[in-house]
């Protein structure tokens, strides 16, 4: 058991139905905070609103709820926050630990893609430019709670990251960082393709004088090497009919298979005794894990 408070959360970007590697992540994340006695939050990542779809957070919730994942408290909306990344936005200006950007992609590319800090100490307009943050001493290393020691070499980790885009967009970085910092986030668990990503949070928890939550990445599930599967390559929603069986194949991703002796008659059951035998180190330390199409619910 991990010391209490326990708070854990489910950050869906609403982008269209919960697919079998939504559930996968959405599960983990779950059975983690009820096995530590902890609230599970629910917060849609909707802050790039053109990539959203219509409804989807209410087919995701809808899902959820089918499923037993039951969430604590209100589901917060991004989008409805810019007022409160705009205010954390300001400090970081006025403290100098952030600044305006006005670098094109194109410049940036000419150095490997890797952004090398041209415009820390230029004083640029704010008018159409980019702000990111001023990154002193990056974090590339950190122990997880799955994969145990890990070193990042991706190059994009020691880069000063984008805060605020130029056409206006807070950053995905800068928005799940505040968002889990305000909502007393302490476990985070999820896909690992987010690893560098993870490197870059755990330096703006460094720059904003907070602790950082615990992570842990688990395997991410793949049509093929290096292709996750996902709302880019088609992954079918779930199938709604067959919410036990979903689970179960969830479960079985994650290296814990319900016993053939037990007949889950609902999803409580099955989440239930998933719980009860919940250990995070079972998780297979692995990238990625292939799953074959024609044993599960989804169609690539
Ligand atoms: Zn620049």
């Amino acid at each position: 058991m991990i010391a209490a408070p326990y708070v854990g959360r489910f950050a869906p970007t609403p982008s269209g139905p919960l697919h079998f590697g939504s559930l996968i992540a959405a599960l983990a994340s779950y059975l983690d905070a009820k096995a530590n006695s902890g609230q599970w939050l629910v917060r849609m990542e909707d802050i790039d609103e053109p990539r959203c779809m219509k409804h989807a957070d209410e087919m995701i919730l809808d899902t959820l709820a089918l499923h037993g994942l039951t969430w604590d408290g209100d589901v917060v909306y991004q989008s409805r926050r810019h007022q409160y990344y705009q205010r954390q936005l300001n400090a970081l200006l006025t403290q100098h630990r952030a600044y305006y950007c006005n670098c094109t992609r194109a410049m940036i590319r000419q150095h490997g893609g890797v952004y090398p800090g041209t415009c820390r100490d230029e004083n640029r307009p704010a008018e159409g430019a980019a702000v990111r943050i001023e990154l002193v001493n990056p974090i590339t290393s950190f122990t997880d709670r799955v994969l145990g020691q890990v070193e990042i070499t991706d190059p994009h980790a020691l880069e000063d990251t984008v805060l605020k885009r130029r056409d206006g967009l807070f950053s995905y970085n800068l928005v799940v960082v505040l968002d889990d910092i305000d909502q007393g986030v302490t476990d985070i668990i999820r896909g690992s393709d987010l690893l560098t990503t993870t490197a870059t949070h755990l330096s703006l928890y460094t720059m904003l004088g907070k602790a950082p939550p615990r992570y842990g990445h688990i395997p991410v599930a793949s049509v093929a090497e290096g292709r996750k599967l996902s709302k880019q390559n088609h992954a079918a929603a779930l199938n709604m009919q067959t919410p036990v069986r979903n689970l179960c194949e969830a479960l079985a991703f994650l290296n814990l298979p319900l016993p053939s002796s037990i007949s889950p008659r609902c999803v409580d059951d099955v989440l239930q005794w998933a719980t009860d035998n919940w250990h995070i180190n079972k998780i297979p330390q692995k990238m990625e894990i292939i799953v074959a199409a024609e044993e599960s619910t989804y169609h690539t």
